[in-house]
C-alpha cells in the first residue's frame, strides 16, 4: 500500500518509458506543448507471462447485492468477475496502486480502442492514458462504457434509501485502507455486463436487460499493480433485470 500523496511522482514519471509518456500525452503536460502530429506511440499491451490455467486461485471475494468490494491485484495477476445469477451489472473501477488519482477511465478506453464496448485483448486505459488492465476473456460480450456510476444525488440516480455504486466504491476502498480519490464524482466505471446499446445513427441509447446469463464472467489481467473495486449495482431497474443481485470476484496469480 502506497502512502504517497496523490498525483504522479517524479520517480513514477522517470520510470515511464518515453513511448508511454508520449502516448499518454505526458510530454505535453511537462512541456506545455501538445505532442507533434504522428508522434503518439501505439499502446502496447504486454503479453501474459503465464496463462490463467497455470495461476492459482489466491482470493475469492463475494460481493453481496447492493455493495462493493476491493482487492489489490499485482502486475500479471488476474481478476475474474463472475455473474452467478446473470443479468447483474458490476461497476468496475481500478486505481493505480501508487495513487488513487490515476484510475481507469472509460472515455480513454473508448477513444484509444475506437469502440464503445470492451474488446478482448485491448487495454482499459487510465486518465493518464496508460493501460492498467487488459480484457482477456468475456463470455457475455456486452459491457457498457457510457454510463457513470449510479449515485444518490444525480442522474442516473436511485433513491437515497438504496445504496449506490459511487458510495459503495468509496466504502470498498476504505474497507481495505486504500485512499479514496479526491473527486470520486469524476471516477466513472467500466460497466461490466451492462447492456446499453446505441440504437441508431443519431446516437440514441437504450438501457436494456443484461444479456449476461448465470455463470457468465470476464477475466482481466493487471498490467500494473492496481486496486480493483467492483460494485454490484444496486438499481432495481431493468439495468439489473429488475432485481439487484450478488457478484463474485476471484483473484489468480
Ligand atoms: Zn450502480
Amino acid at each position: 500500500m502506497s502512502t504517497q500523496k496523490p498525483g504522479l511522482s517524479r520517480r513514477h514519471l522517470m520510470e515511464r518509458t518515453p513511448a508511454l509518456l508520449a502516448s499518454a500525452g505526458m510530454l505535453a503536460a511537462q512541456t506545455g506543448q501538445p505532442p507533434a502530429p504522428g508522434t503518439r506511440a501505439p499502446i502496447v499491451i504486454r503479453p501474459a507471462s503465464v496463462p490463467l490455467s497455470e495461476q492459482k486461485l489466491l482470493q475469492t471475494v463475494p460481493i453481496p447485492k447492493q455493495s462493493g468490494r476491493g482487492v489489490i491485484v499485482l502486475r500479471d495477476q488476474r481478476v475474474k468477475v463472475i455473474n452467478p445469477r446473470g443479468k447483474q451489472v458490476g461497476d468496475l473501477f481500478a486505481f493505480a496502486q501508487y495513487s488513487a488519482e490515476e484510475f481507469i477511465a472509460p472515455a480513454f478506453t473508448m477513444t484509444r480502442n475506437r469502440n464503445i464496448y470492451l474488446q478482448i485483448g485491448k487495454g482499459l486505459m487510465s486518465n493518464y492514458g496508460n493501460p492498467l488492465l487488459v480484457l482477456e476473456e468475456d463470455t457475455s460480450g456486452r459491457n457498457d462504457l457510457l454510463y457513470p456510476a449510479c449515485s444518490g444525488s444525480q442522474k442516473p440516480g436511485i433513491p437515497a434509501s438504496i445504496p449506490n455504486c459511487r458510495d459503495n466504491m468509496q466504502a470498498a476502498l476504505r474497507a481495505i485502507n486504500f485512499p479514496v480519490p479526491n473527486h470520486p464524482e469524476i471516477v466513472h466505471p467500466h460497466n461490466l455486463f451492462q447492456n446499453s446499446p446505441v440504437i441508431d445513427l443519431d446516437g440514441n441509447i437504450e438501457v436494456r436487460e443484461p444479456i449476461a446469463k448465470a455463470g457468465d464472467y470476464v477475466v482481466l489481467r493487471a498490467l500494473e499493480n492496481v486496486c480493483v473495486v467492483v460494485t454490484a449495482c444496486s438499481s432495481p431497474s431493468v439495468v439489473n433485470g429488475k432485481e439487484p443481485k450478488e457478484l463474485l470476484m476471484e483473484v489468480y496469480g
